[in-house]
């Protein structure tokens, strides 16, 4: 799973400028869709090699009778999930004290701190950082997030109080088969699934404590497929405790998101589709992964609730036409079974490879049949098409003008591909690329 890096500071500093620094939004590639919500709070990065995650924590005031807002208790969840903080201050303004706070704050974490001074673009930096080392957070690295500069030699020095991480060739080593995440909001009813799930099946292996702290991969086979089921934080263990709102880790499910190739995602048929809901669905479509969505506590529910159901899901969630749903009880075990057949037709169209020729061909029946439009007199062009990546697919797609494209074309373009290479399960990526 990758490593967290939290970002802290008061208000200003230039937080959500370094955030996008560091995560560099893909959100260009991915047409809008309606019902999403997207969190600006978490993102994923990589350098070289190297992925890790960014908490965006919002901020600590520094003043005391805001400690115990909800905001700052959700900063503490975050540093404590944290492997790392890198504590923002403003070289412009200078130290203040409000930054003393939240250094003394921070010191009772026992983490690794990183101070960071922003915003020396045109000052002298020597000048500047100078009074920040009386916050005894050792020697500040100096960066102006919002030119992109200092940010490389900034994560290059981090980079060693970070933990390793595996490769990939490795993950598959130690996880065997296909990994399975599942996510869900409290109390619908992650864990008697995982448990009814493990008590069924013959257990390849016993429990094999994963590269973080609380999350557990657990390899087993079911009909010759192996799978590796990932249980965060021990949601199985827990199975009588109720779970409350405050013990749920966001940070923790989207490492599990992160670290699958396939997303089971539950909702509570009982509690009806809850904000909470799109919330965590924008995460598992911004990591791209393949899904199966599982309408959990279907036993004991009248016709009539059942549809209500059912209408529910196209309203409020339309962008899920593309995963397959299955109605289960997690309870009496109802529809388990199933599930894996549509986790692996998810995992087998998410990693598909497809060759250049089957792409532009359909590329080029999906403008016959409705033609890119006109911009400024001309037409927008697009050529050939390749494959860009998997897991999940990219199709890269040459033309010209395609900055104008719409996004209804691209939805468009989007469903004709689905459609004819019947892709299930997996969300699908489109990358344009201009020649002019
Ligand atoms: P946050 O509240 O800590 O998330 O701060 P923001 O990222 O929203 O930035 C606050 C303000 O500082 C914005 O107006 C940014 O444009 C500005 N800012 C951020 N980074 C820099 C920088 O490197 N140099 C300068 N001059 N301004 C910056
Ligand atoms: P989690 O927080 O997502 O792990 O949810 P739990 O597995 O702890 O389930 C929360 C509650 O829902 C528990 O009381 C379960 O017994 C109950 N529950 C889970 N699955 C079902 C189901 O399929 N049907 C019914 N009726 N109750 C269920």
């Amino acid at each position: 799973m990758k490593p967290v890096i939290a970002l802290v500071g008061r208000p200003n500093v230039g937080k959500s400028t370094l955030f996008n620094q560091l995560t560099r939004s893909r959100d260009a590639l991915v047409a809008d869709l309606p019902g999403l919500t997207r969190d600006r709070q978490y993102g994923t990065g990589r350098v070289g090699g190297y992925g890790y995650m960014v908490v965006d924590t919002g901020g600590l005031s520094g003043e005391s009778d805001t400690l115990d807002t909800l905001m700052a208790q959700q900063t503490r969840q975050a540093i404590r999930e944290a492997d790392l903080v890198m504590f923002l201050v403003d070289g412009r303004a200078g130290l203040c004290g409000a930054d003393e706070m939240i250094a003394q704050e921070l010191r009772g974490f026992n983490k690794p701190i990183v101070l960071v001074v922003n915003k020396t673009d045109g000052v002298d930096p020597q000048a500047v950082t100078a009074e920040f080392h009386r916050l005894g957070l050792g020697e500040p690295r100096t960066i102006a997030a919002a030119h992109g500069r200092g940010i490389q030699g900034l994560m290059a020095s981090v980079r060693p109080l970070l933990p390793e991480t595996v490769d990939e060739e490795e993950e598959g080593e130690r996880w065997p088969g296909i990994r399975i995440a599942f996510v869900g909001r409290p109390n619908a009813g992650k864990s008697t699934l995982i448990n009814r799930i493990l008590g069924e099946e013959r257990m390849v292996a016993t429990d094999i404590p994963g590269t973080t702290r609380d999350s557990v991969f657990v390899p087993f086979e079911r009909d010759g497929q192996v799978y590796t089921l990932i249980d965060t934080a021990g949601v199985r263990r827990r199975s009588r405790v109720k779970e409350t709102v405050e013990k749920f880790s966001v940070v923790k499910t989207i490492q599990a998101i992160d670290a699958a190739h396939v997303v089971i995602f539950l909702l509570d048929a009982r509690e009806g589709i809850a904000e909470q809901d799109a919330h965590l669905l924008g995460m598992v479509m911004d990591a791209g992964r393949a899904l199966v969505v599982a309408i959990n506590k279907w036993d004991g529910l009248t016709p009539d609730q059942r549809d209500r159901v059912k209408t529910d899901l196209l309203l409020k969630l339309p962008f899920l036409d593309f995963a397959e749903r299955r109605f289960i009880s997690a309870l009496h075990g109802t529809g388990v079974g199933d599930l894996f057949g549509a986790v692996q037709r998810a995992h087998e169209s998410a990693f598909r490879d497809m060759g250049t020729s089957v792409l532009t061909r359909l590329l080029e029946s999906a403008v016959v049949a409705h033609q890119p439009p006109l911009v400024r007199g001309r037409r927008i062009k697009l050529r050939y098409a390749h494959q860009g990546g998997r897991n999940p697919p990219v199709i890269v797609i040459h033309g010209n003008q395609t900055d104008a494209l719409p996004g209804a074309y691209k939805r468009y373009l989007t469903n004709h591909f689905r459609e004819h290479l019947q892709l299930v399960g997996t969300p699908i990526r489109l990358e344009f690329k201009s020649g002019e």
